[in-house]
């Protein structure tokens, strides 16, 4: 049977797909993923520095470990000689992005992220992705002007009741992610988001829907990845979550995460779509090339320092926790040789942004 090029699935479809069980139908879907990914993004897989810059934050988020009344965690924040030392050795290494991170930390100034934003691009040249949060529209606009290239934001859930109940807006504010990818998009940012999978009291339909607002939002970037409970955050207690018939509940688990990557990847064929940590922390043998055979075509290897990176901690035991980043990349690069793809070369912008701009 030739593999299909077909790239729309209706709700029903999909919700079909993320219960599917039968390993003949999933390989069937794992192969037209990969054949989508193929004819859309090629073999390259694009390898982006993450360098985890602060972990303050003045968020409630009720699944993450950064939440600020978290007064276990200890908090630091990157200064900008140690943020340009980490730049550096993500272009010694050979890649064309860097991806600066942190919790939603006004400590982290306009200003400040400006001179970084300018400082990389004017010593280094690289690709610069921001993954600070909510932040105000004048500074997403400051950073873009100042080089920024991509902006990652999660919309988390697509579901009004769970994004409100797990992500509270700040005192006074609304938090809006979808208008906010909205406006990053007419900014002209690249724009990524995605969303956790099995959070409590999601169901196949809350997940169908949200893969559906991944085509609508036509994103360029798309990263999903399992719900990981940490023990110090509202969601650990059964009775702060939203309750829904067992059957309808959404497993927070590894071979989910796969139907959501390969399902991504046939709505949205031109996006880029990384494969993501907390799939490696699920399965550290090989979770990250099951990965990128079944739609992903990113990886980021962790910059951030190990004395810091210990203290992002977003959930308990994440994978690659320790290793320096050349142990990271000289890792990364026989894994992802050993599924017969290639490192890609310069900035790997998504194809879905080249060919809408
Ligand atoms: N603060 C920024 C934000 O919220 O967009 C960026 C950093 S935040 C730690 C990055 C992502 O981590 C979030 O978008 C969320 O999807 C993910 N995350 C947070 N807690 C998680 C958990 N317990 N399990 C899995 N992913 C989690
Ligand atoms: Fe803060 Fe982001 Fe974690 Fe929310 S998900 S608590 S904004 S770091």
């Amino acid at each position: 049977m030739p593999l299909s090029i077909e790239t729309s699935l209706n709700r029903e479809q999909l919700i079909g797909w993320l219960r599917e069980e039968n390993p003949a139908r999933l390989a069937q879907l794992w192969q037209w993923a990969d054949h989508l990914r193929q004819i859309h993004v090629g073999g390259e897989v694009h390898l982006r520095g993450l360098i985890e810059i602060s972990n303050y934050c003045v968020r409630l988020c009720a699944y993450c470990g950064l939440r600020a009344p978290n007064t276990e965690l200890v908090r630091y924040r990157m200064s900008f000689d140690e943020i340009l030392a980490c730049a550096r050795k993500a272009a010694a290494l050979g890649y064309g992005t860097v991806v600066l991170q942190s919790g939603e930390d006004p400590g982290l100034t306009t200003q400040f992220i400006t001179e970084v934003i300018q400082a990389i691009k004017q010593e280094l040249g690289l690709a610069i992705t921001l993954s600070l949060g909510e932040r105000e529209e004048d500074e997403l606009w400051t950073w873009r002007q100042a080089g920024a290239d991509r902006y990652l934001l999660r919309f988390e859930t697509s579901q009004p009741e769970l994004y409100a109940r797990y992500h509270p807006p700040r005192p006074g504010k609304t938090s809006d992610r979808i208008a906010l990818l909205r406006r990053l998009r007419e900014m002209g940012y690249e724009v990524g988001s995605g969303v956790m999978i099995g959070l409590p009291g999601q169901t196949y339909g809350d997940l169908a829907d949200d893969l559906l607002l991944f085509r609508e939002l036509d994103l360029d970037m798309i990263g999903v990845g399992p719900y990981i409970a940490h023990p110090r955050t509202p969601l650990a207690d059964p009775a702060f979550c939203r309750v829904v018939p067992a059957e309808e509940q959404v497993p927070a688990s590894e071979l989910m995460t796969y139907k959501v990557i390969a399902l991504s990847r046939i709505l949205c064929p031109r996006a880029n779509i990384p494969s993501t940590t907390a799939l490696a922390t699920l399965n550290r043998k090989n979770g990250r090339e099951l990965g990128l055979v079944r739609g992903a075509n990113v990886v980021m290897p962790n910059l951030t320092p190990p004395h810091y990176r210990i203290h992002y901690e977003i959930y308990p035991n994440k994978a690659c926790i320790q290793e320096t980043a050349e142990a990271c990349h000289t890792c990364l690069r026989a894994r992802i040789e050993s599924i017969g793809r290639h490192v890609g070369q310069g900035p790997g912008a998504s194809p879905n942004y080249r060919w809408r701009t």
